[in-house]
């Protein structure tokens, strides 16, 4: 007879969200199953984000779980801009009361997420793909490829852009707002030592390049190449050759080597709302994805699942019986996520360069001067880009 396990909570996907959310229903006496498709050597092989916000390494350290972090992490606290021969370094840290970001790559957040909750003696099945989803009234069914169910009284899809959780909400009942952006973005990381100690985003005729910080001896670089170009159509010379000439400026010399990952980026920005439907929560890219410029969507993620956790104790401590009190996670969470979007969105604009073919390329890049000159100019522009830059402050209590 296929096994049956029933539980509090059932969290589709070990990615940031997922094992954030495990991790703080655990501590609160609360069960929960975590399922993902990926087996452990996967999960901690996907080499993505990096910059963590300040209320993300807040998170992380009241789940007990900084250690590492702080040991192996960098602290962040500026950033360069590079345009037209010019570079302006911005101190975020200065202008938002010395807080900052930690440069951690996302497979050592995983990892030890997972660890923490795996220590902590919590049920977490990977290498198992949930199917089939099942919503009622009074709770949830998840079946695994493995022919068991899971049950749950509520359902955590933390499952990606791509997983089973979103695609399971019945039409009609959100709404998805999705924008493809006009740039198209080739991002690699190299087995070289970072050129600086700080991330770079240099905007240049031939389009924008980004040099982002991830350990030692790994640096991650991104490049604005033309849309519908394939990676084929990059070799690893002429990635080298575009990075020397856009970032280039006198005396400084970048740090090249062997290129370890070379992807092209699906420039595409979504939120669905709202993002909870009966006993079924979207998280993290399941629920919103976001231009990778400002490093934003990890932090999303983890702040999504501080916010269900809380919602849910919240829900208990008023009784556990009106489910419409539960509206309060997409009420609470997506002003934050449209900053975001919109922080994400004027960088991109900020750094990249339009096609001179469309009539008003010209204009729009004299805006983009403006919005460099003001980051560099305006005490109280740079204020605020460093706030949005750096996150808001994190959720006590
Ligand atoms: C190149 C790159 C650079 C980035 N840089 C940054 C950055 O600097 N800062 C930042 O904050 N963000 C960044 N991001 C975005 C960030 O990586 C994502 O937003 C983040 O991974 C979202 O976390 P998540 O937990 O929602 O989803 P994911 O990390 O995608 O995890 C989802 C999990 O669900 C599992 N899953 C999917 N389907 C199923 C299924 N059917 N059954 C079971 N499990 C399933 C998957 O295996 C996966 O482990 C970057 C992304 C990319 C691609």
């Amino acid at each position: 007879m296929p096994q049956e396990t029933t539980t509090r909570v059932v969290i589709v996907g070990a990615g940031p969200a997922g094992l954030a959310l495990g991790n703080l229903l655990h501590a609160r006496g609360e069960r929960c199953v975590v399922v993902d498709k990926f087996d452990r050597r996967q999960l901690l092989g996907r080499a993505r984000a990096g910059l963590l916000e300040y209320r993300t390494v807040a998170t992380i350290e009241r789940m007990g779980l900084a250690k590492r972090l702080f040991a192996e992490g960098h602290r962040h606290t500026g950033c360069e801009f590079r345009s037209a021969g010019q570079r302006s370094y911005t101190d975020f840290a200065e202008l938002y009361e010395g807080r900052s970001h930690h440069v951690y790559p996302q497979q050592e957040v995983v990892a030890d997420l997972l660890a923490g909750l795996v220590e902590a003696g919590g049920d977490v099945r990977l290498g198992v793909a949930a199917e089939r989803i099942v919503a009622g009234e009074d709770g949830v069914r998840v079946h695994l490829a493995d022919g068991s169910t899971v049950r749950g009284e509520f359902l955590a899809g933390a499952d990606g852009q791509h997983g089973v959780t979103r695609a399971s909400v019945p039409e009609g009942i959100a709404t998805e707002y999705e924008m493809r952006h006009e740039f198209q973005w080739l991002t690699l990381l190299a087995e070289a030592a970072p050129s600086a100690d700080w991330t770079i985003y240099a905007q240049h005729e031939r389009g924008f390049a980004g040099h982002l910080l991830r350990s030692d001896s790994v640096t991650r670089f991104h490049l604005q190449v033309p849309v519908g170009d394939a990676v084929e159509a990059w070799p690893d010379e002429r990635v080298w050759t575009e990075l020397r000439a856009r970032l280039a400026y006198p005396g400084w010399t970048l740090n090249e080597g062997p290129v370890i990952s070379k992807n092209m980026l699906d420039m595409r920005s979504r939120v669905v709302e709202p993002m909870r439907f009966g006993r079924v929560f979207l998280l993290g890219d399941a629920a919103h994805i976001i231009s990778p410029s400002g490093g934003k969507g990890m932090n999303l993620a983890v702040a999504d699942a501080v916010e269900l956790d809380r919602v849910l104790a919240g829900f208990d401590e008023a009784g556990g019986a009106d489910l419409s009190a539960l509206d309060r996670y997409s009420e609470r969470r997506l002003p934050d996520i449209w900053r975001a979007q919109e922080f994400s969105h004027a960088l991109l604009h900020m750094m990249h360069t339009y096609d001179s073919t469309t009539q008003d390329a010209a204009f729009r890049q004299r805006l983009q001067q403006s919005r460099l000159w003001q980051l560099t100019q305006s005490e109280a522009y740079a204020t605020s880009f460093a706030r949005s830059y750096i996150g808001p402050l994190p959720i006590i209590g």
